[in-house]
């Protein structure tokens, strides 16, 4: 069996799954690309089975702490093991992100599933190679009518992978609608934004939604508009909705009509729009701002802290005493703590109280592992603007 021996102090020693290059002490057995190999310490004392890509600077990803196969019986435990954390947890199993990679211990293995139909994503080479068996693994599970393959992004092309989309079992789903809590979505599972919806943010728009009842709503970065249907239908006085996507806007229209929910829909760039409705003294009562990560890298971070602050502040100066700003982080490399400094920050400059009403995090679908920092990345924060002392 292929061997690595790991430099002491690499971050597999402290829980993580992650092997970097750099943490490679030495080779035996001539590993390939894509093969299953055994970790050792320094001492040649044994740590459990990885899969290895060369090319990639995660060069090992720990899958198991025992000698273990990637065989048929080991994906499909590892599956039902995830769609029972998701059941137990009480998330809807029928709309949700049934395996989520190092969280589930399948490290690039990703499986949404939209109810009869399933989406796979393959980020990793080890994985990529044996996606016939995981196919076969989720129709074992799932029974389900399809399955897409969404195989596209950055990871894979770290990975040396092919960028590929398409059906590759069962039937070609035609765009659908997806029903949640009274909401409309189109799902697209083939061309659309990411692969159709915002898992992780379902049960978020219920929660802000909670703040909503009588208050005059606005939902910046609205995507398919998930904010701003739920508050509306929560009993909202008025809401609108922008984001700088005229598809998204169209879809979001159409989904409003179904649900029912009263919303204006704006297709804008909201750096601009925020700035436009400040400086003309616009006022609202409830201010959701959900953006795209700001950032793909570390360095970048600091562009990333400067529009946090700026919608910050702008939305903190729109808020009467009473008003309530929502606003949310999914960029993995600004820190909770920095995300929150950008916060405190623009309550400084505007002068304002903040006072916390509530903070959010990913959905159970996509769970956090103490070990891996990197599996927590969706953040969010509710503050009310107080009346000053
Ligand atoms: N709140 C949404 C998800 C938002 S994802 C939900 O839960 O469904 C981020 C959205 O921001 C995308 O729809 C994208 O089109 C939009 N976007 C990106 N840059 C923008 C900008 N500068 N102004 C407005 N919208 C933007």
């Amino acid at each position: 069996m292929p061997t690595l021996s790991i430099q002491p102090r690499a971050r597999i020693f402290h829980g993580h799954v992650w092997v970097y290059a750099t943490e490679i002490k030495g080779r035996f057995g001539e590993p390939k690309p894509g093969d299953v190999v055994q970790l050792q310490d320094a001492r040649g004392k044994p740590i459990g089975s990885a899969i290895y890509n060369p090319q990639s600077q995660i060069s090992a990803r720990l899958f198991s702490y025992r000698r273990q196969d990637l065989d048929l019986d080991f994906f499909k435990r590892r599956i039902e093991r995830a769609l029972k954390s998701r059941v137990d947890a009480g998330v809807d199993t029928s709309l949700c992100r049934v395996v989520w990679s190092e969280s589930d211990g399948l490290p690039g293995v990703i499986v949404d599933r939209y109810g009869d139909h399933l989406v796979l994503q393959t980020l990793t080479l080890a994985m990529a190679q044996r996606q016939d068996i995981i196919v076969q693994a989720l129709v074992e599970v799932f029974s389900p009518t399809s399955i897409v393959q969404r195989n596209e992004g950055n990871v894979r092309k770290a990975e040396g992978l092919d960028q590929v989309k398409g059906v590759i079992h069962g039937e070609t789903p035609a765009p659908f609608v997806v029903r949640h809590q009274g909401s409309a979505f189109h799902a697209d599972l083939i061309e659309g934004q990411k692969t159709g919806l915002y898992l992780d943010q379902l049960d978020n728009y219920q929660r802000v939604a909670s703040l909503a009842k009588g208050r005059r709503v606005l939902d910046c970065f609205s995507n398919q508009g998930g904010f701003a249907q739920a508050c509306s239908l929560a009993g909202a006085s008025e809401v609108t909705a922008v984001d700088i996507s005229e598809s998204a806007t169209a879809l979001a229209e159409k989904n409003a009509e179904i649900s029912g929910a009263k919303i204006k829909f704006i297709a804008a760039n909201c750096f601009d729009f925020l700035k436009q409705q400040e400086s003309s003294g616009a006022s609202y009562d409830l201010i959701i701002l959900d953006p795209p990560s700001f950032t793909k890298t570390k360095a970048s971070v600091s562009d990333a802290m400067r529009g946090y602050k700026e919608i910050h502040l702008r939305a903190i100066k729109m808020l009467q005493p009473g008003g309530i700003m929502a606003t949310f982080s999914c960029s993995h490399h600004v820190s909770t703590g920095d995300f929150h400094e950008s916060i405190v920050d623009a309550a400084v400059d505007a002068r304002k109280t903040l006072r916390r009403v509530t903070t959010y995090s990913q959905r159970q679908d996509h769970p956090i592992l103490a070990t891996i920092p990197e599996t927590q990345y969706l953040t969010g924060f509710a503050y009310e603007v107080i009346a000053s002392w």
